[in-house]
């Protein structure tokens, strides 16, 4: 953690990176000039611990859990990342999701910190000094919202800032990012969710958004300007609008480092949940053919994926393409629906007969998954589950938007109505199922599982881009790390309290894939593995 040499007394203790508060020794306490600041005691980091998980033990609801872990962020990071590593279970839920979800939309009511930087419409031309004013002297990471599509919640505006911070927790819990070395970032052009702008207490730009030249402007903008300072900073696009998202991808894919985890994280944990799943079947990849719920960012992100994956191993991409299809909020995206379909949805728009009904398009496609990227609630119905589970004999059941309230389905009526046959995965956690004495655990196929890694792989390599390539390495890593006690359970990914540990391998097998494909700024080390753990910033005893 970055030492401030000027600080001493109140300025330590008001140092979130630096304060301690009452664990300060003795000796630190004379250093900083501490003395009469603390109650004499000095504690240990485990009482600290004790005393926040009783606060925390009494709050009635997670909401009111996460805005004590805000404030215990905001004045000693030491700490609140102390708790968020050893309680990992208990509070990522509640520093992501689902509780970001409600802590977005009441982010402009709940401010009290100042975090991260706001880059507004109006700042156009003056990035350069927002950019320099960032107390970070370095920056490995930066997560990056335009606050237009937050998790399945919309256009929230500047309150989506709640987003980038909390993925930037999950970045140093999990991955063991430097926080000192951490951006959350909100470029504001407005929102056009008549809520906010009516809101009396909202804190953004008071105006419908701004789109077209302008806002590629500012996005380029704060691309140079960020880059001109932090040269290997990794820039995560997060929660974009379909209509920027793969635009600006597009653009800055192959120039500089930076990934957008809606499109490419979601892919990488979908894929591997896809390759777990086939570990259970016995199939080969080449055998499956996917129907996803949504044609967005996600959907055809992970369409993309898996097509690349099939691609590797040896199928042609004409013949992979046909294996995935997408169903919109028109009906299933075909070549002959009449409409014009966006730039993404193109390659997977096959000569299909047309419907409305996911239902018929299940009946009609024979798919041996489907995948719900939509943000339809309770759109993959009974009679839907039981169609997939008359077609396969474990018909694979993702049902990935966020938040809980968004999922195509529940875990229980998942299993329920596959007579326990489905093979199950959810964006957002569910509790487990026992159905006719037999219990399932589903985890989260949540891009929480690969983006810290695949971050982590990313800066301690000082990459120059990410290719596709590094996403499947990453997908595979993972997959590997579920045991054969979790697939029994219906568990398709490890436990999330096992993530740093997923998080070092996959940051090891992205940090391979860099040097073995001269994709690395630096050189590499001797021992891979234990270089990266030993990067992974840990929070003091
Ligand atoms: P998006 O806005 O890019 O795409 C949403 C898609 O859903 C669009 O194609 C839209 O046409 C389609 N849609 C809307 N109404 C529909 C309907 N009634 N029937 C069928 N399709 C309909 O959003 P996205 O980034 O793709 O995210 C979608 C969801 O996936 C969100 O809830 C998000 O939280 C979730 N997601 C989950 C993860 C994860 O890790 N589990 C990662 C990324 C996104």
């Amino acid at each position: 953690m970055t030492e401030c040499k000027h600080n001493r007394g109140n300025a330590v203790l008001r140092n979130p990176l630096i304060n301690r508060s009452a664990a300060f020794t003795q000796e630190e306490r004379e250093q900083h000039g501490l003395r009469g600041l603390l109650p004499p005691a000095v504690t240990t980091m485990e009482d600290q611990v004790t005393r926040m998980r009783t606060i925390l033990d009494r709050c009635p609801t997670s909401f009111d859990k996460f805005l004590i872990l805000d404030s215990l962020h905001a004045t000693d990071e030491n700490l609140y990342f102390k708790l968020l590593i050893d309680y990992i279970d208990d509070y990522m839920p509640v520093v992501y999701t689902p509780t970001v979800g409600e802590v977005c939309q009441k982010f402009s009511h709940i401010y009290r910190h100042p975090r991260g930087a706001f880059i507004s419409i109006n700042d156009k031309g003056h990035v350069r000094e927002i950019i320099e004013n960032c107390p970070n002297e370095e920056v490995d990471v930066i997560v990056v919202t335009d606050g237009q599509r937050i998790l399945g919640l919309g256009d929230l505006g500047i309150n989506g800032m709640g987003i980038p911070c909390g993925k930037l927790s999950l970045y140093t819990a999990c991955a063991g990012i430097d926080p000192a070395k951490t951006l959350p970032v909100t470029i504001d052009v407005g929102t056009n969710t008549e809520a906010y702008l009516n809101d009396p207490l909202y804190l953004g730009l008071r105006q419908e958004r701004v789109t077209g030249e302008a806002y590629d402007e500012l996005i380029e903008e704060f691309m140079v300007e960020a880059r001109r300072r932090w040269p290997n900073v990794l820039i995560q696009f997060e929660d974009f609008g379909n209509n920027h998202a793969f635009d600006i991808l597009e653009r800055y894919r192959e120039q500089c480092l930076c990934f957008n985890d809606d499109i490419q994280g979601t892919a990488t944990v979908a894929v591997t949940g896809v390759y777990s799943a086939l570990r259970v079947t016995g199939q080969k990849l080449a055998d499956q053919k996917f129907l996803f719920m949504g044609a967005g960012e996600a959907a055809t992100g992970i369409a993309q994926l898996i097509v690349d994956a099939m691609v590797e191993e040896g199928m042609d991409r004409e013949e992979a393409l046909k294996h995935c299809a997408l169903f919109d909020s028109k009906g299933l995206v075909t070549s002959t629906r009449g409409d014009k379909l966006a730039h993404h949805k193109v390659p997977f728009a096959h000569d299909m007969p047309n419907t409305k009904s996911f239902l018929e398009a299940v009946k009609l496609l024979r798919p041996t998954g489907i995948l719900g990227v939509s943000a339809q609630p309770n759109t993959f119905t009974p009679e839907i589950l039981r169609e997939m589970a008359a077609i396969n004999e474990r018909p694979i059941i993702f049902a990935l938007s966020n938040p809980t309230s968004r999922a195509e389905c529940d875990a229980e009526t998942a299993y329920r109505e596959t007579e326990g046959r489905a093979l199950f995965a959810s964006g957002s956690p569910f509790a487990p199922v026992t159905y006719e004495g037999h219990t399932f655990v589903p985890r989260q196929g949540n891009n929480s599982y690969v983006f810290p890694g695949l971050g982590l792989g990313a800066v301690f390599t000082k990459a120059k881009w990410m290719p596709t390539g590094m996403f499947l390495a990453a997908s595979r890593e993972l997959a590997k790390l579920v045991s054969e006690v979790d697939l029994e359970q219906g568990s398709l990914y490890p436990p999330l309290s096992a993530i740093r540990e997923v998080s070092a391998l996959i940051g090891t097998a992205v940090a391979d894939y860099a040097y073995e494909h001269g994709l690395a700024g630096n050189e590499r080390p001797e021992n891979l593995e234990a270089a990266v753990r030993a990067f992974m910033f840990t929070p003091k005893a």
